[in-house]
């Protein structure tokens, strides 16, 4: 498999190697997600086996690159990590850190466009070949049906409990290269880890500030396509309230629970789509709507906290593409999410791409 090698080549000079005692508990990297917030959160990814965190840390890989483009590969780690858990079963922290690690190698995370013409068919985030039946070119340039395809194949071609595996090895068993290269190549078992940690948790930075507010979507991954107030409904053409904020992002983009609190509805609600309400205490509720799939087994009930994986975004209902609608009601009543979230030191603005 080809790669740019450019930043691979210069940054596997770098020797910043350290060994951790199993089990790893890996902590979330603060602020590459709120621009500088120094702050540090509890754990969200771990793994136990025989891996050593060596190599590069999410922060110094991350630093390597523009602003815009630090987002970008923050966006392709979110899409594979929600493409494993959105898998039946659920990919494991190791199995998804290793994907992530694989496409750093592969293509520095980039989704990479590569024409016949240019001498090489490999394309994509893991730099597979349509030739070599890992897809059409289309088909792989969509970064969740390659990240299908890469998970596909590592439980096709690795036998066994990936935790007693190193991620490289895990790596070479599905991408099949050239060995020594590889292997000189090879420094992102901390990055991937910690950049899974990173997107697993966006709002684990936000966490550290005492209001326990966060956003419901990763920072970048994002517009704001329409706001609260008064308007023509696009599809009925009636002039009411649009009771909620809708953040346009890409299908199946994970959505976070923005505050602790206990699951009231998880299921179909009619124009909301597939949506999950939530009671976040203080006479304060959190609704989110069309939703392509709520998180596997969440339902009516739960406990969540801030920052968990509640679902992912679609177009259900009533709804002209992919975006989540989200609704904040206080004392019943709807109220506008931008002010409301501001008002809990949340930048729904601040943090759009
Ligand atoms: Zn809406």
């Amino acid at each position: 498999m080809a790669l740019d090698r450019k930043v691979a080549l210069t940054i596997g000079l770098i020797s910043l190697g350290s060994f951790m005692a199993v089990p790893l508990a890996v902590g979330v990297v603060g602020g590459l997600l709120s621009g500088g917030n120094s702050c540090t959160a509890a754990a969200s990814v771990s793994f136990t086996g025989s891996n050593q965190l060596t190599g590069m840390s999410a922060q110094e890989y991350l630093n390597l690159f523009s602003k815009d483009d630090q987002k970008k590969k923050l966006q392709i780690a979110t899409q594979i990590y929600a493409a494993g858990m959105q898998r039946t079963p659920q990919e494991t922290p190791k199995a998804i850190a290793t994907a992530i690690a694989t496409g750093i190698q592969e293509s520095n995370l980039t989704n990479v466009e590569t024409k016949a013409s240019d001498g090489s068919d490999s394309v994509g985030v893991f730099q597979m070949r349509p030739s070599q039946g890992w897809g059409t070119r289309a088909e792989i340039l969509n970064v969740t049906y390659a990240a299908n395809k890469w998970f596909d194949t590592l439980h096709k071609n690795v036998k066994g409990n990936l935790d007693s595996l190193s991620m490289i090895t895990i790596a070479i068993d599905v991408e099949n290269p050239n060995l020594a290269a590889y292997q000189k190549r090879w420094n992102w078992d901390k990055t991937g880890t910690e950049l899974l940690s990173q997107v697993a948790a966006p709002g684990a930075t936000n966490s550290c500030q005492s209001t326990g507010w966060q956003l419901p979507l990763a920072a970048g991954t994002y517009r704001i396509n329409d706001i609260f107030g008064m308007r023509i409904n696009p599809v009925t053409l009636r002039y009411k309230l649009h009771d909620g904020v809708d953040l346009g992002a890409a299908k199946n983009t994970p959505i976070y629970a923005v505050r602790s609190g206990t699951v009231t509805f998880a299921g179909d609600n009619g124009t909301y789509g597939t949506y999950v309400g939530m009671d976040a205490g203080n006479n304060v509720t959190i609704g989110y709507a069309h939703m392509s799939s709520i998180a596997a087994g969440l339902k009516k009930g739960d406990t969540v906290t801030a920052g968990q994986v509640i679902g992912y975004v679609g177009s259900t209902g009533v709804s002209t593409g992919n975006h989540l609608h989200l609704l904040v009601h206080l004392n019943g009543k709807p109220a506008d999410p931008i002010a409301f979230l501001n008002s809990n030191g949340v930048s729904l603005e601040g943090s759009k791409r």
